[in-house]
């Protein structure tokens, strides 16, 4: 009973095996380190330095560790990015996905978890949005995670691969005991790039937009706390076990901040006023998206525990800070 995830070196993967090992799972981690980091991971998780693209490495793990569930992280994440790199996110995100796919399927690995997103709503015409909103990705990125949904849909009907597929909306925060965080040097996020303003790492930030259709011009979003996140991933692991069906799910808080609210948060809580300039929207950015997020509740009995932005921006600015001490960014 071990479970792999992939990406489990990476931002909210280390979470996700923080929480797995807490409970008492057996976790195996495989991970090529391109942006995750080894010593983000506890000694009693097993670290596979590979690729989750290799069949041949997947399946070998699979049988070697006895693994019976898969939490799939791995992947490029960054908008603006995908962008620019259309055909490295669909080798990241798509293709690789297709290979751990085909690997659960020949090792007959029944439980899959898939780390999906709120971008493969595009420019949602409804908010909160709603899981069964026709979807319509305006991204590279958004359109990758959403192929991916779509080859999960079809192999886990044809080969009873029972699968649950997170859409995540704004991931922050960091694990409230201090054990991980965002580590990500040149992270393009948020609340991490406010953070890093805060504490003097870079002269100021830039705001992306200020003439969205939104109440102050800039973009709406639902932040939620890493580790709310890894939690609803452990009960959709228990949904999955104990014979709940395939199912897909929005993960946020169903509240959206703007970009200006925010950065007042960091401001407040971190008691620094530093320099903030407003410039034009970056590529593929929707106005705003915020998550109906009644139905992760409902299906999962998942109850969030640390829905409160303050608590959010603190745990940023606590990780930020002992990064430089661990001398590690
Ligand atoms: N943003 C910003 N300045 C920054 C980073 C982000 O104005 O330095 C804005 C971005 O345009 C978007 C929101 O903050 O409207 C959230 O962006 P992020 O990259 O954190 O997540 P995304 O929503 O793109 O997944």
């Amino acid at each position: 009973m071990t479970v792999l995830v992939t990406g489990g070196a990476g931002y909210i993967g280390s979470h996700m095996v923080l929480a797995l090992l807490d409970a008492g799972e057996k976790v195996v981690v495989v991970d090529n380190l391109s942006t995750g980091f080894w010593w983000a991971l506890p000694p009693e998780a097993t670290l596979v330095v590979g690729d989750c693209g290799d069949e041949e490495l997947m399946k070998r793990v699979m049988a070697e560790h006895g693994v019976t569930a898969i939490a799939h992280f791995a992947a490029r994440i960054v908008v603006p990015d995908s962008v620019a790199d259309p055909l490295g996110y669909y080798l990241a995100n798509t293709v690789k996905s297709r290979a751990l796919i085909a690997a659960a399927v020949a090792a007959g690995v029944k439980h899959f978890i898939f780390s999906s997103t709120a971008a493969v709503y595009g420019e949602p015409t409804t908010i909160p949005v709603p899981e069964d909103l026709p979807l319509d990705p305006v991204s590279p990125y958004g359109r990758s995670k959403l192929m991916t949904e779509w080859m999960l849909q079809d192999a886990g009907r044809a080969h009873g691969l029972g699968y649950v597929v997170l859409r995540y909306f704004n991931v922050a925060g960091a694990d409230p005991r201090g054990r991980t965080g965002q580590s990500t040097p040149n992270a393009t996020h948020l609340i991490k790039v406010a953070a890093q303003a805060a504490l003097g790492d870079r002269p100021g930030m830039q705001v992306y937009g200020t003439d969205f259709p939104t109440p102050d011009g800039s973009c709406l979003r639902d932040y939620i706390q890493v580790s709310d996140l890894a939690d609803a991933h452990l009960k959709a692991l228990s949904y999955l076990r104990s014979g709940g069906q395939s199912t897909v799910l929005n993960c946020g808080y169903g509240r959206g901040y703007s970009v200006l609210e925010v950065i007042d948060v960091v401001k407040r809580v971190s008691g620094v006023d530093f320099p903030v300039e407003y410039a034009q929207r970056r590529a593929g950015d929707p106005a705003a998206i915020v998550a109906k997020a009644d139905r992760v509740r409902a299906e999962l009995g998942w109850t969030p525990q640390h829905d409160n932005l303050e608590e959010i921006v603190d745990q940023a600015l606590r990780w930020e800070r002992s990064l430089k001490t661990k001398n590690v960014a």
